[in-house]
């Protein structure tokens, strides 16, 4: 008899996240030193949950328009304004998180078929939400610092391709654009014609240098960012997408039709989020980059984090990967795998939203490790 659950192509060629796993792992152990998921370590504000609790109260509980409530897509259109100049032809729309904006420009710009460019190593959502869509993720490489060479990334062009995938802050490396890394690929985008899609998630977390988006030199850019990182709520699923008004209409439909929009309530809390300041946090996040990366360096080759809140060191020469995490799950430390999210298994990756105290016993853990490997 035919499996009457017999699983879509779609989902049989899609792995699951590498990192989740590490995740469940440490949901199973009694104090772990969790250094394995991507979210800040930190709160919602206190007066931004009295904004979600006031908009529950208020009876705020309905559908709201697809592309989110007019004060939010406001707040966000001033800041880009801010940021880019002229942005009269262009458009924020609110989406579930993040992963609902790449999900749905996915979904709007590749065919089956189509190829999109991403950086190796990457966030592992990229290129499974190719897969889903029917395109194949192709990686330019970003090794050994972790940079972006717009040389590098144009030698993958083929006919076949129709986005290009920057992120920055980066998520696994820490890593940040430069001012020149970010013209030369807007200058690649104007000259191929292949838009790109940068994924600014981490963009509040910088350290030292002030954030660039490739969209300050060029309108064939969407720029995709959140809350979830920020203001501490990645269970909140608001995001945002700004990109021109003659895609994100088309946009609307797709999210009309799947997400229907982001939660109601909390849309309205962001509001209140945005206009909060955030540089505590930031000082903070600073000092626990040098805290890891100054711990690390001696055993470790590292490429300093300027964003974001991760470090993708080097495993030691030589040592095997499997042995490594077992060395660190035996201590209860939790981190993951480069392979989970690069063709390369030579790293792993490491988030520093922890305490200081967990990431102190870390630092000690991972230098024993290193020399008992
Ligand atoms: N992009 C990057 C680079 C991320 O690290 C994450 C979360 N780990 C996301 C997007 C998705 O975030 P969300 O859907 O919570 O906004």
């Amino acid at each position: 008899m035919p499996d009457p659950f017999k699983l879509s192509q779609r989902v049989l060629d899609i792995r699951p996240s590498g990192i989740r796993k590490f995740f469940e792992l440490g949901l199973s152990m009694p104090d772990p030193i969790d250094l394995s998921i991507g979210q800040a370590h930190f709160d919602v504000e206190e007066e931004v949950k009295a904004a979600a609790i006031d908009a529950i109260k208020q009876g705020r509980n309905r559908y709201t328009v697809t592309q989110g409530i007019p004060a939010l897509r406001e707040a966000l259109m001033a800041r880009y304004a801010g940021r880019f100049g002229d942005v009269s032809d262009w458009d924020v729309m609110v989406t579930s998180g993040v992963s609902g904006g790449l999900m749905l420009s996915f979904l709007a710009l590749l065919n089956p078929g189509d190829e999109i460019l991403i950086p190796d190593p990457y966030f592992v959502m990229y290129r499974h939400l190719a897969t889903m869509v029917g395109a194949k993720a192709v990686t330019y490489d970003i090794y050994p610092d972790f940079r972006v060479d717009a040389a590098k990334v144009k030698a993958k062009i083929t006919e076949r391709t129709r986005l290009i995938v920057v992120n920055s802050p980066s998520n696994p490396t820490g890593v940040a654009m430069s001012e020149a890394e970010a013209r030369a690929l807007a200058r690649l985008a104007d000259e191929s014609g292949i838009a790109l899609i940068s994924d600014e998630i981490y963009e509040d977390f910088m350290y030292g240098t002030p954030h660039v988006s490739p969209r300050q030199f060029t309108s064939n850019c969407i720029v995709l960012s959140g809350a979830s990182k920020s203001m501490g709520m990645p269970g909140w699923r608001i995001g945002w997408m700004f990109a021109p008004k003659s895609l994100s209409e088309r946009m609307y439909t797709l999210q009309q039709f799947s997400f229907v929009c982001a939660p109601a309530p909390l849309q309205w809390a962001a509001v209140k989020g945005l206009a909060h300041d955030f540089s505590a946090h930031r000082a903070e996040y600073e000092a626990k980059r040098n805290l890891v990366y100054d711990g690390l360096r001696e055993r470790y080759r590292c490429v300093k984090p300027e964003g974001a809140f991760y470090m993708f060191p080097y495993l030691p020469e030589g040592a095997d990967t499997a042995r490594f995490m077992d060395a660190c799950i035996k201590q209860q430390l939790l981190v993951v795998p480069g392979s989970a999210c690069s063709d390369r298994d030579t790293n792993f990756r490491l988030s520093f939203a922890a305490t200081n105290e967990k990431l102190k016993r870390a630092v000690d853990i991972l230098n024993q490790v290193a020399t008992g490997l």
